[in-house]
């Protein structure tokens, strides 16, 4: 079958051959028919090298398709079911998956997923990022990992719920919690930033901030809720027209450098929420004054995959899909064919993509 394979770090490319087989199905599996994967920035992070992964490995991990086998215990899914891959799945009986009521922290289900290597080429064994490996036809991920979905909803915008649509709404929802009524600023209009202003749209923020370098993404992000678009050096006349300089209720940081996390801890108000949702590098940090936490009380929080239980959020978000206050059709920019995956990695920057799919 056909997948693009990681073969190096860094690489700008990915190979994409069409000798991969999976290997042989253990209990707890589920095999999946990938109809359709998004492209994150988050695989273009692990070709860079910002993102650590072993390879050679399948890349992906925004996918949905159709359970096309069940391994021994599974109960769950049955072939012809769809399904959304979730790629840090709860494992269902740890401290975070009962108790600590934070799933989304599961250290097991993230293990589990990190060290599956479903791949074969030829004698190579071949892993995949966080066990998803949805840039492949087919793919095998632990039962946990397939999370049933309606069968009446398009396996293309489904495929989006898998990583950024969840990251974004849920950080919005789950996460900061952002209030009826409130203000809201959001760094970074990229695919993330773009479901974060949805997410707080639909938790009701009267005044949605969305902040970006190119005014193209800043008119995109009206479209999809937010009332003000604004480049960095409007940030401080939004600030006081809105907040009468006060800060923003709320700020969702969607970008994943210190200089921004900083800059949205700075726009919050004094007891507000600042939200830290972008992926910045290891080595990379900011700083806090040991003044400044106790004075302005305010809660600074990072968001892993939205604060979601996606045994419940994938269906609630899709739900709200259904219900016309999630646009996903609209956040899909340009659908491609799994071979012309390098050229989309190359276009991912750019200020008319929010997502690219492949269609299988
Ligand atoms: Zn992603
Ligand atoms: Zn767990």
């Amino acid at each position: 079958m056909l997948a693009a394979i990681l073969e190096t770090v860094p690489s700008g490319q990915l190979v994409v051959c069409d000798d991969v087989t999976l290997r042989e199905m253990t209990s707890g599996d589920v095999r999946i028919k990938i109809k359709h994967s998004g492209v994150c920035h988050s695989d273009l992070s692990v070709m860079n090298g910002t993102i650590p992964q072993e390879v050679p490995c399948v890349l992906g991990h925004e996918g949905a398709g159709i359970v096309l086998e069940v391994g021994d215990g599974v109960t769950h899914v049955v072939p012809g079911d769809h399904v959304v891959v979730a790629f840090a799945p709860p494992c269902g009986t740890c401290p975070f998956c009962t108790g600590r009521g934070q799933p989304n922290l599961c250290m097991t289900g993230m293990i589990t997923m990190a060290t599956s290597q479903q791949f074969l080429r030829g004698d190579t064994v071949v892993g995949s990022m966080t066990g998803c490996g949805t840039f492949a036809e087919e793919t095998i991920v632990p039962g946990f990992a397939a999370i049933k979905i309606d069968g009446d909803v398009p396996l293309d915008v489904a495929a989006l719920i898998g990583c950024g649509v969840t990251t974004g709404v849920g950080a919005a929802i789950n996460t900061a919690k952002v209030s009826a009524g409130s203000s809201v600023c959001i760094i970074g209009a990229g695919g993330v930033g773009v479901a974060a202003i949805q997410g707080a749209r639909i938790a009701g923020a009267a005044d949605i901030v969305a902040v970006d370098l190119h005014e193209d993404k800043l008119d995109r992000a009206k479209d999809f809720g937010a009332t003000h678009g604004v480049i960095p050096e409007d940030v401080p006349a939004a600030l006081a027209e809105i907040t009468g300089g006060e800060g923003f209720d709320f700020t969702l940081e969607c970008i994943g450098t210190a200089g921004t996390m900083r800059q949205a801890f700075d726009l919050t108000r004094r007891g507000g929420t600042c939200c830290i949702v972008g992926v910045g590098r290891q080595e990379e940090t900011f700083q806090l004054s040991a003044f400044e936490m106790f004075f302005s009380e305010k809660t600074l929080v990072g968001s892993m995959y939205g604060g979601a239980d996606v045994r419940t959020d994938f269906n609630r978000f899709l739900r709200l899909y259904k219900a016309g206050s999630l646009d996903l059709e609209g956040m899909i920019s340009r659908r491609i064919r799994l071979d012309e995956v390098n050229d989309a990695m190359g276009a991912m920057g750019d200020a008319d993509i929010i997502r690219q799919v492949i269609d299988f």
